[in-house]
């Protein structure tokens, strides 16, 4: 159950490649026919973020979504759904007809779930960490077998986002703001206990470095990775971006609580671990963006952090960053705005609207780039 597989191919895989690769990697855990027995509902979760910026390396290649519906189709499902909550910028079902994976799930005969639109169930947490209850899609509790497509990418708050961190996604859209308010690290491990996944299929195609989850440069590995097990998947995942899981507080905190051993070893079949040698740049961390810049952030989400480090790189890109001073952001729904600020405060997002008159408010959830950037111009001057 514990095993890890590795399927890395020589170069960019084309289509047929793709789904060769994701079948191999199932293979190699005992096939999918193992997990989805015939007339089964599967739900599959793939991770879709945002519309605007679907492609390589953001969303889960529409090509291993597609390996997925074809493999469970051959093993006899009764019905196929593709799951998912977007998040931020778009709406869920704009970004899964920008992301083709709409399309192609119609394709093949799979119905596409919204979960922003869908029936949420509230589920009781089993000791919980830091949530009695939780509430999910209820197209995805229904379903027989459960299957996980994360991307391999890191993240701002997290260090990295892999198969545990994926299933946010099946949380309705104030649920998953509310979890950055109380705790992402705490509110993952109650989801992973509630929200149980038969298999957790990685794309690694393409992933993410730097500044996950969005906006990082893309790092070609060529490879689909899988294990029945989302703690082991993530354990070997993150080794293979360099690094340790010591510094990963989810893990960290998973082991705690009995959720995963780290001290054990984990079965890896396919490629050797040992020959990914790219150790990935890490995203930048909450506090760490520029000099000038003040963020006061208190239970911000990743998407807003995102945000202020985009946008400060655009700035940059411009040769403006040296015509930033005394630039303060207020951001996430915890954050008051201190009253002996030098400079006007930029108020961060539409948790804060109740400081609108505290400062230069730029609307959103999250405030889009060029918002963000008239409010800087205006403060600073330039
Ligand atoms: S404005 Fe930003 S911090 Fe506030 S809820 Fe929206 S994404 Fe989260």
């Amino acid at each position: 159950m514990g095993k890890v597989s590795i399927i890395r191919a020589s170069e960019r895989p084309d289509d047929e490649r793709v789904h060769q690769m994701v079948k191999e990697a199932i293979d190699l855990l005992g096939g999918l026919e193992t997990i989805v027995r015939p007339g089964q509902t599967v739900a599959l979760k793939p991770n879709v973020v945002t519309g605007t910026l679907s492609g390589p390396g953001v969303t889960t290649d529409k090509r291993v979504v597609e390996a997925l519906i074809r493999l469970c189709n051959e093993a006899g499902a009764g019905k196929v759904k593709v799951v998912e909550g977007a998040g931020y910028f778009t709406e869920t079902s704009k970004a899964l007809e920008l992301s083709g994976i709409k399309a192609l799930a119609e394709e093949h005969g799979a119905e596409v779930v919204d979960v922003d639109r869908d029936e949420h169930v509230e589920l009781a947490v089993r000791d919980p960490l830091i949530t009695p209850t939780i509430k999910v899609s209820k197209e995805f509790m229904d379903a027989d077998v459960r299957i996980n497509l994360p991307v391999m990418k890191t993240h701002d708050q997290l260090e990295v986002t892999l198969g545990v961190k994926n299933l946010k996604g099946v949380l309705p859209r104030y649920m998953k703001r509310n979890f950055h308010k109380i705790g992402v690290v705490k509110g993952i491990l109650d989801l992973s206990k509630t929200v149980p996944v038969d298999l957790t299929v990685l794309d690694c195609i393409v992933a993410m470095e730097g500044l996950g989850p969005s906006f990082g440069p893309k790092v070609e590995l060529n490879t689909i990775m899988a294990s029945r097990d989302v703690f082991n998947l993530d354990r070997v995942a993150s080794k293979i971006m360099g690094f340790d899981a010591s510094e990963l507080d989810y893990l960290v905190e998973a082991a705690e609580h009995g959720l995963t051993d780290l001290d054990s070893e984990v079965e890896v079949v396919g490629e050797a671990v040992s020959s990914f040698t790219h150790r990935f740049e890490r995203a930048p961390t909450g506090t760490d963006f520029a000099e000038g810049v003040t963020v006061i952030s208190e239970g911000a989400c990743s998407a807003c952090h995102g945000t202020i480090h985009s946008v400060l790189y655009d700035l940059e890109q411009m040769k403006k960053m040296g015509e930033i001073r005394d630039l303060f952001i207020v951001v996430g729904e915890n954050a008051e705005v201190p009253d002996d600020l030098p400079n006007t405060p930029l108020i961060m997002g539409t948790c804060l609207e109740k400081y609108r008159d505290r400062g230069c408010y730029v609307e959103g959830c999250p405030p889009n780039n060029d918002k963000m950037r008239a409010a800087i111009r205006e403060i600073c001057g330039f």
